[in-house]
């Protein structure tokens, strides 16, 4: 049982996927394969606390925006809240509480000591100055002072943000408080405490579960060939990393197109041209113009979302010619889809798992905060190596002791750990 406050749907269009209700459905799964209470349930299908901010912002021209915030903090049983910060026009406070969901049972896959959480504005940030963006930022940040901390809760980069939005996080912070606090966010630039290895950790792991995937199907990344929705923070971290192991990465894409080469495509030239074009890959030399929804059924071993929810769904499932399905992004297959997909055999890499590299070294960065001892990359990325394979070796086992497919696997862990922590805490007063 959702509560009321938020079971209002807030998109008007009639082909809505709610995130919300998908995230409870995987949890009510997970819950009756693990015979939970329903007590147990109703309380892991409600966030903790849902915070929503009003953000008045003077733009470049001296006209004053409005724009509502959220922070929503699922579960904090195991640790703090952690959770990225969203910039998207598709944001919506029914996203960002599916999202926060997601990852706390993301932490307890992974075996880190946090809740989750997620944050968001329903902005393009393509639609405003970087000045205009400080300003939002610090303003949002400044509205949640209470609610974020080190112990409490630690923000992190999600869609259209990154390391900059959080060195104005932190320094917002900072000064409220008095002093320096790089432990309030992670992602951060290095310069103010952030970890070697974070602003490709999340694609490091896309490409280390894709790796033990095929390695259990006795093969390798080389020769594999690749199609990758997304050239973001993941997307291109992805690329990059499976171009360096052999992989043949044929398609990509972002919002405002992608690129196809039979041959494979160059990732170090292409994120070169990315950089000199505004992000966008569009007229990369030596390669073809691809739709997105092109890109999705293109015939290839691995299909990697690293975009945005909802993409492959009941209207495009069937045309889905991939083997293994690599969910980078964030629910990016519907609850519909991921049935038809299971039941024609295609492999499917839950994101709960394959896009946990990120928070892995989120916690790193955390770690090395609080100790005052910072690593080499090295150190970094065999300790998010180390976690990676040791969450999908464990979900790989359950899949096997419970007959239940790779998600449902990585829910029960996740979902079950949870559960096991309240019962021990016990319920207060
Ligand atoms: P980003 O903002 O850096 O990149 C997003 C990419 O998606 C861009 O290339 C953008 O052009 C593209 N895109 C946007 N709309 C699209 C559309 N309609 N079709 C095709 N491409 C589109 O974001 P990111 O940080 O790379 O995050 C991508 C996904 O990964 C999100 O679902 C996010 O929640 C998830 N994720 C991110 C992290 C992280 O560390 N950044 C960690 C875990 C999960």
């Amino acid at each position: 049982m959702v509560l009321t406050s938020l079971s209002p749907q807030e998109s008007p269009s009639p082909a809505y996927i709610c995130p919300l209700d998908q995230a409870c459905s995987y949890l009510e799964e997970a819950a009756r394969e693990l015979k939970l209470d329903r007590s147990i349930i109703d309380i892991l299908s409600n966030p903790r606390k849902v915070v929503t901010v009003s953000i008045p912002v003077k733009r470049d021209d001296g006209e004053v925006q409005v724009m509502a915030g959220h922070r929503v903090q699922h579960c904090d049983i195991l640790g703090p809240y952690k959770g990225g910060i969203r910039y998207h026009p598709a944001v919506t406070l029914r996203e960002v509480s599916a999202l926060a969901m997601l990852m706390t049972w993301k932490c307890s896959l992974l075996g880190i000591p946090y809740g989750g959480a997620k944050g968001g504005i329903a902005i393009d940030p393509k639609s405003y100055s970087i000045g205009e963006l400080e300003r939002i930022t610090r303003r949002y940040t400044s509205e949640l002072i209470k609610d974020i901390g080190p112990a409490v809760d630690i923000p992190a980069p999600d869609m259209g943000t990154s390391a900059r939005e959080m060195a104005w996080m932190m320094d917002t912070y900072s000064v409220n408080v008095g002093h320096a606090v790089p432990g309030v966010v992670t992602g951060k630039p290095l310069s103010i405490g952030g970890s070697r290895g974070r602003e490709m950790a999340t694609g490091r792991g896309v490409m280390i579960i894709v790796r033990e995937a095929l390695a259990d199907l006795g093969k390798s990344l080389v020769g594999t060939r690749v199609a990758i929705q997304g050239f973001g923070n993941v997307g291109s971290a992805a690329a990059l990393l499976l171009h360096q192991a052999g992989a043949k990465v044929i398609a990509v894409s972002t919002g405002m197109g992608g690129v196809f080469s039979d041959v494979g495509l160059d990732i170090p030239a292409l994120k070169a041209y990315a950089a000199q074009n505004r992000m966008s890959i569009v007229g990369f030399p030596q390669a073809a113009a691809i739709s997105n929804t092109e890109l999705l059924t293109l015939a290839c071993d691995v299909l990697i979302p690293a975009a945005l929810e909802n993409q492959i769904t009941e209207d495009n499932v069937d045309r889905i010619q991939a083997r293994i399905i690599a969910e980078a992004a964030n629910s990016p297959v519907t609850l519909q889809a991921n049935q038809a997909l299971e039941a024609r055999g295609i492999m499917v890499l839950p994101d709960i798992l394959t896009n946990a590299g990120g928070v892995v070294v989120s916690y790193l960065e955390w770690v090395q905060g609080l100790s005052y001892v910072f690593w080499d990359e090295e150190r970094v990325n065999r300790e998010l190596e180390n976690l990676m394979v040791q969450a999908y070796r464990q979900a790989i086992q359950q899949t096997k002791v419970r007959q239940i497919s790779l998600r449902l696997a990585a829910y029960t862990l996740g979902v079950g750990r949870v559960a096991q922590a309240f019962t021990d805490r016990g319920l207060y007063p």
